[in-house]
């Protein structure tokens, strides 16, 4: 039987649901590590194309674009958590939110994070902080002021993906994220209060796909607040691999950005299969302030 409180949380929500059997998981992104994905979809629909939308048309998680922007929540995320870090508790140290989906995803109809996916990821944060597990995230939406609250470890590692500041490529290629200014200024209010902050400069456009990619000065002058950075190229995309500078252009940008960092003892990786790659900046995001 429903009850009362049910029919109003059914009532007023704004996403679907689903159960899964297991949580935790070791990612096979090159700086990854143990991951969640809490949630299966994305409202941001990014069209670089997003991998994570490939695999999970793929694997029939999805049915298509639509479906994938219709995100839901895995409603036992909490307690799969909690059972599968009875057993792997000395073995996990840091947990990255999330490869598949955005932990902080942006409703751009309303202009706010989208309430249950926000407060799902609080929890989960929360969780494996009173566990001693360090957090790191990723989102294309923006931080929440409740992430400043002290709950939340202070060794967390938070971080936005940012590949341009033109308006025009975010209006194609990434339409329903927050915007890139906000998506910055959420950042930098974090780092200016002494939390610890990365960019994902990935998947990073050539220039024929955005006419602004050869001016990587204007974007590193912006982000300069950051801990760290990781590069990687623009995959998958038919535009840029027909580029026919492809493989100069990226080791150019690659170049500029290992010496931006080394300058400012920023910690950077360069992913596998960019120009410049290096396996010993893999675990960037497994240590903190360690890069080799
Ligand atoms: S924010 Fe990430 S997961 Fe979401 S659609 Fe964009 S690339 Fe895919």
């Amino acid at each position: 039987m429903t009850t009362f409180s049910q029919k109003r949380f059914f009532m007023n929500k704004n996403i679907g649901s689903i159960k899964r059997k297991t949580l935790l998981y070791k990612s096979k992104v090159d700086y990854g590590g143990w991951t969640i994905n809490h949630i299966v979809g994305c409202t941001h629909g990014c069209r670089f194309p997003c991998y994570a939308f490939m695999m999970a048309k793929r694997f029939g998680w999805v049915k298509d674009y639509n479906d994938w922007r219709t995100p839901k929540l895995v409603s036992n995320a909490l307690e799969l958590l909690e059972k599968e870090l009875e057993n792997l508790k000395e073995e996990v140290s840091v947990v990255h939110l999330c490869f598949m989906t955005d932990p902080f995803m942006y409703d751009d109809t309303k202009n706010i994070l989208i309430p249950e996916v926000k407060e799902m990821t609080l929890k989960i944060i929360k969780k494996l902080n009173d566990e001693g597990i360090r957090v790191t995230t990723l989102t294309k939406g923006l931080y929440p002021e409740e992430i400043l609250e002290s709950p939340y470890s202070i060794d967390n590692e938070y971080g936005i993906t940012l590949v341009s500041l033109n308006n025009a490529f975010k209006e194609r290629f990434e339409p329903f994220s927050s915007s890139y200014d906000e998506r910055l200024l959420s950042l930098k209010r974090l780092s200016d209060v002494g939390r610890k902050t990365w960019i994902s400069m990935e998947p990073y456009p050539t220039p024929n796909i955005d006419a602004t990619a050869e001016n990587i000065e204007y974007l590193l002058d912006k982000i300069s607040f950051v801990d760290k950075i990781i590069f990687g190229k623009l995959n998958y995309n038919v535009g840029s691999s027909k580029y026919s500078g492809n493989d100069v252009f990226y080791r150019t940008v690659a170049g500029k950005i290992v010496d931006f960092c080394d300058a400012r003892d920023i910690q950077y990786h360069i992913k596998t299969g960019t120009p410049l790659s290096e396996k010993s900046t893999v675990k960037i995001l497994q240590h903190v302030g360690v890069n080799k």
